[in-house]
């Protein structure tokens, strides 16, 4: 009995036109997805000379009869599309028919299969003729062997890339689609050498460890949510280890993998202030949604969908996103590759030169970080940091006495596990920046600056979010004047302003008064900090009150966190510690930088070879 049925000319037209064979890759996926839906649950694929040369993709599927290899090559087959309609449904989902026949037309082209691993059939294709066909000996499933992929269209072949970036495309490929099947096993072997292999297992733990390495698997974090018409698993790698590009971010939707541009940034700002500016994070988002709620796209070799509703859908994302990194993120210990990671070198940890001098650092800051709002203003809020700091008296603990240590060691030993800072004993602190702890684990540096950043950002974040902003009336009007263009922006979104605390009244073309104020602001910056909010507000066209919220947060809590250089008493360190407790996030600044290290005990002893790796 076939299971291949014919298509109409017309829809195989429509098929030829997207071009669908142009790369080893292409060929690659349209094989691989045809193992797959063959139930397929070991997939090996042999590859040489970058797929140029050979591809040959065996499965242990249902296999095929002689009826179905035979049909397979014919030019409208398809087992999967009857219909136009079924097509665009197909679409959506990122895959489409099988290519068998255009594949065979520009290479030589072997199917052998069988359904029983009894006794199989065999096929054979050059240039799209038939050159011979018989029963063989099989195994159970499907093997097809393509050599010498475009040898008669000198045109495509002269297209492709060197055979290191047509091997790169096709492992592209092989992790999507091992992603979005983690119940398959997958072979690649390149050159008679195994370059990628799963396991199978099932488990997207173990399967990220496959694809991106053991540190990222020990840093799974997984969480899940169902919603109206859909439920999303997400499996986000923590973000001490992070990309510098988004391409590590994988949408799976129904079990295909496709892109959604909106869903791939609502992934970026849920990690906001969890990594590095210009640093982006690497997940995996199982999308089951009702098919109805995805858009068509006709595009045969396009994989982008869109999704109705797509700006709740982000919005609720990210909401899960910053959940699952609130409960899931810890400090980042530093890991320690002699061979690969040049910082961590014994020998240049003995070369660097760090200075001591007070004139050599005068800010902590990234240089990304400068480029902020309010850079140019000077100190918005009172920079007292004992006034900012609420002291819990009893707490305090003398640093230097170790047996008071040891008595207060025992009593954080019991504190819940929840915690999100363990217990640290104050060390002291060096290049007037770095407070140096100790614990049983091992030695722990808090960034100062970094530290009070994200305790000063997440306070200012607080305060700007709220609805009503506690405000005060200037008793004496500010006048500012603007640029008529200013003027405009000030005009349009004199709403915007209010609801973060601004009480502005035009009273000229380009002349505002200033009534009201937040309680935050320092009056003598009041001009300057409404400039730069009418910079972003040009920069960005319309105002995003979220995205306001949290540029001015970041940089107001630049410029009131401690510098470096900057000695801090013991009463101080203790007060910065609860107070970074208290965050949601306590592990970086609010521009990603971590504000906390760890280096292990056992990581020191290695540095020293008392122990061996
Ligand atoms: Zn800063
Ligand atoms: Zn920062």
């Amino acid at each position: 009995m076939g299971k291949i049925a014919k298509m109409s000319l017309h829809l195989a037209n429509m098929i030829a036109a997207g071009e669908v064979v142009e790369r080893p890759s292409n060929v690659v996926k349209e094989l691989v997805e045809n193992s797959i839906d063959a139930n397929s649950t070991n997939i090996k694929i042999i590859l040489s000379n970058g797929g140029i040369d050979l591809i040959k993709v065996v499965d242990d599927g249902d296999g095929m009869d002689k009826d179905d290899v035979l049909l397979a090559f014919m030019p409208h087959a398809t087992s999967k599309i009857k219909t136009e309609y079924d097509l665009f449904r197909i679409n959506t989902l990122g895959f489409r028919g099988e290519a068998i026949s255009s594949i065979a037309s520009v290479s030589t082209m072997q199917i052998i299969s069988s359904q029983t691993g009894l006794s199989g059939y065999q096929c054979t294709y050059k240039s799209g003729v038939k050159q011979n066909e018989g029963v063989t000996h099989s195994n159970k499933g499907t093997t097809v062997i393509v050599n010498n992929l475009f040898f008669n269209t000198p045109a495509r072949l002269k297209y492709l890339k060197s055979a290191k970036s047509e091997l790169a495309s096709i492992m592209f490929w092989v992790d999507r689609i091992a992603l979005a099947h983690p119940s398959i096993r997958f072979t690649v072997i390149s050159d008679e050498k195994t370059v990628f292999q799963t396991t199978g297992s099932k488990d997207e733990k173990t399967l990220i460890g496959e694809l991106y390495g053991i540190e990222a698997c020990k840093n799974v974090m997984i969480h899940s949510y169902t919603e109206d018409g859909y439920s999303v698993k997400l499996v986000l790698v923590k973000p001490c280890i992070y990309r510098s590009n988004k391409l590590e971010i994988t949408m799976i939707c129904n079990g295909r993998y496709v892109k959604n541009y909106n869903i791939t940034n609502a992934v970026i700002e849920g990690f906001n202030t969890y990594l590095p500016i210009g640093k982006y994070p690497i997940g995996v988002l199982y999308f089951e949604i009702d098919s109805t709620l995805v858009d068509v796209n006709v595009h045969p070799q396009k994989t982008e969908i869109k999704i109705s509703d797509e700006e709740e859908i982000c919005r609720i994302l990210k909401t899960n996103i910053k959940k699952c990194l609130e409960e899931n993120t810890h400090i980042p210990s530093r890991i320690i590759e002699h061979n690969n990671n040049p910082k961590y070198d014994k020998v240049s940890i003995f070369n660097s030169s760090f200075s001591f001098g007070e004139e050599k650092t005068t800010y902590v800051c990234s240089k990304e970080e400068s480029g902020d709002l309010l850079t140019k203003s000077s100190e918005i809020i009172n920079n007292d940091n004992s006034a900012n700091i609420s002291v819990d008296r009893k707490n305090i603990t003398d640093f230097n006495d170790k047996a008071i240590i040891d008595e207060k060691n025992k009593e954080e030993n019991i504190k819940p596990a929840s915690k999100k800072i363990p217990y640290m004993e104050y060390v002291g602190q060096i290049f007037g920046t770095y407070l140096i702890f100790q614990n049983q684990e091992g030695m722990l540096m808090v960034d100062q600056h970094a530290a009070q950043e994200r305790i000063n950002y997440e306070k200012y974040y607080k305060i700007l979010a709220l609805k009503n902003q506690p405000t005060t009336e200037l008793l004496v009007p500010d006048v500012l004047s603007f640029t008529k263009e200013e003027a405009l922006y000030v005009e349009q979104n004199i709403n915007s302003f209010l609801e973060i605390g601004f009480r502005l009244e035009q009273i000229g073309q380009r002349d505002f008064v200033v009534r009201e104020v937040p309680l935050w602001i320092k009056l003598d910056n009041l001009s300057s900090v409404v400039n730069d909010i009418i910079t972003l507000l040009i920069d960005n066209k319309k105002i995003d009150i979220m995205f306001f919220r949290d540029h001015i947060a970041k940089s107001i809590a630049c410029k009131a966190s401690i510098k470096a250089n900057h000695r801090i008493n013991n009463d101080e360190v203790k007060a910065l510690l609860s107070d970074l407790e208290l965050c949601e996030n306590p592990y970086t600044c609010p521009h990603g930088r971590p504000t906390i290290i760890k280096l292990s005990l056992k990581d020191i002893e290695k540095m020293f070879e008392r122990i061996q790796k």
